[in-house]
């Protein structure tokens, strides 16, 4: 029977990322992918990856192997408040970076991992569950059925919403500005894309109540651009979709523990956070990042699932964890409340920190490497 040195269960970005991190530090890496093949049509999502994620998959080949026009850069970024004038921006020019963030095709980003990893040296992929390796490393996601045998606890909170996710074109070029509205309680976001229009494409992530998600999605495709066309005040220029519609429920996530003799959690597995601050993946590939290090940087005599070790790893991810749940569930609820103080509040503290650059460049920062 071979002998692996790491067993990754759950094969999503996270999961093959991973795998192909620690075959680059030289160890044998069992890959199991889900057992149960979920079919469906390809995943129509358009992830936001801020710098640190970039240069994971980049040093993973990952990066420059991205066919044309499926990675979009930021520029810059608009939000919106629920009142008129209530607006706050970032700009890659005033924070001195290349770019904000890089919008990928979320889709295009896993073919792409599933290619390197089957030219990979040191990864085996594998379809039983008889595989057995020092340290198992779990990345299969918010319902890790793993995880839950491990009798680690998933403390969960379902926020009644639904997130619509779809591609659409615009008759006004998107300049590489990303948008998003905050329409108590809507979150709407149109992330600049170049698929399939170069320079005029978007692909939208619009976060709503469940009843309300079930309304638009049912609505004819001419009556849902009119409904984006009143939400978004036609400032994106008039909207047009060129995919099905997608939606996936809302939920936040946090399990209880990351790390034990000879197991680790990682990505949705370990955390889940409202995407409207487009961190979950982010969240996840940094994961990623912390365990290889860890693993590299450990004693010689060191077994690979040693608790201690481990422990390294999870007190690494345990504070910007924490701090972006609080931060996206923060926004969430300061923006659903509808008495008009808290509505006054919101948008008079968006508008304040449009003008406080110390407090930009701090939220900037932390958007740009999670
Ligand atoms: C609408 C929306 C938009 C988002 N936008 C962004 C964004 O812009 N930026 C960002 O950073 N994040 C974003 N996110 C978050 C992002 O989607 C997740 O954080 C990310 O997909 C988590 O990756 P993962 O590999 O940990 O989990 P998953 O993507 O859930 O992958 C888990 C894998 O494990 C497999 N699996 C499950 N059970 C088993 C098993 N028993 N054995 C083996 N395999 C198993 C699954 O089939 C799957 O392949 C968004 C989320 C949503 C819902």
């Amino acid at each position: 029977m071979e002998r692996f040195d790491v067993l990754v269960r759950g094969s999503g970005i996270v999961g093959q990322s991973l795998a192909l991190a620690l075959s680059r530090l030289g160890l044998q890496v069992a890959l199991r992918p889900d057992p149960v093949r979920r079919e469906g049509p390809p995943d129509i999502r358009a992830y936001a990856l801020n710098a640190g994620s970039v240069t994971l998959l980049r040093s993973l080949k990952v990066w420059d192997a991205l066919p044309a026009h499926s990675a979009t850069p930021v520029h810059d970024m608009h939000i919106e408040g629920d009142a008129a004038g209530a607006a706050l921006e970032f700009s890659a020019w005033e924070a001195r970076v290349g770019e904000l963030a890089h919008i990928v095709d979320a889709a295009v980003l896993e073919r792409e991992l599933a290619s390197a990893v089957r030219f990979a040296p040191h990864v085996t992929v594998v379809n039983d569950d008889d595989v057995k390796a020092p340290l198992t490393a779990l990345c299969e996601g918010k319902a890790s059925s793993a995880r839950d045998a491990l009798g680690v606890g998933f403390e969960r909170e379902d926020y009644g919403h639904r997130a619509i996710a779809a591609r659409l074109t615009t008759t006004q070029g998107h300049r590489n500005i990303a948008r998003q509205w905050f329409r108590s309680p809507d979150v709407l976001a149109l992330l600049p894309f170049d698929t399939p229009q170069p320079q005029a494409s978007y692909a939208l992530v619009w976060s709503l109540p469940e009843a309300r998600a079930r309304a638009l999605l049912a609505m004819a495709p001419r009556a849902f651009e009119q409904a984006l066309m009143d939400a978004t005040g036609g400032a994106a220029g008039a909207l047009t979709l060129t995919s099905e519609r997608a939606a996936w429920p809302l939920m936040r996530g946090r399990a209880s523990s990351v790390s034990g003799a000879g197991w680790v959690l990682l990505g949705d597995a370990a955390h889940v956070v409202h995407p409207l601050a487009g961190q979950g993946l982010n969240l996840g590939l940094a994961d990623v990042v912390a365990l290889a290090r860890v693993i590299a940087e450990r004693e010689p005599w060191r077994e690979l699932g040693d608790e201690k070790l481990l422990r390294r790893y999870a007190r690494q991810r345990l504070a910007p964890t924490w701090a972006m749940g609080q931060l996206t569930d923060g926004l969430l609820q300061l923006f659903a409340h509808p008495a008009p103080v808290a509505r006054e509040l919101r948008n008079r503290g968006l508008t304040l920190v449009n003008h406080i650059p110390l407090v930009k460049r701090w939220l900037t920062a932390r958007a740009l490497d999670s």
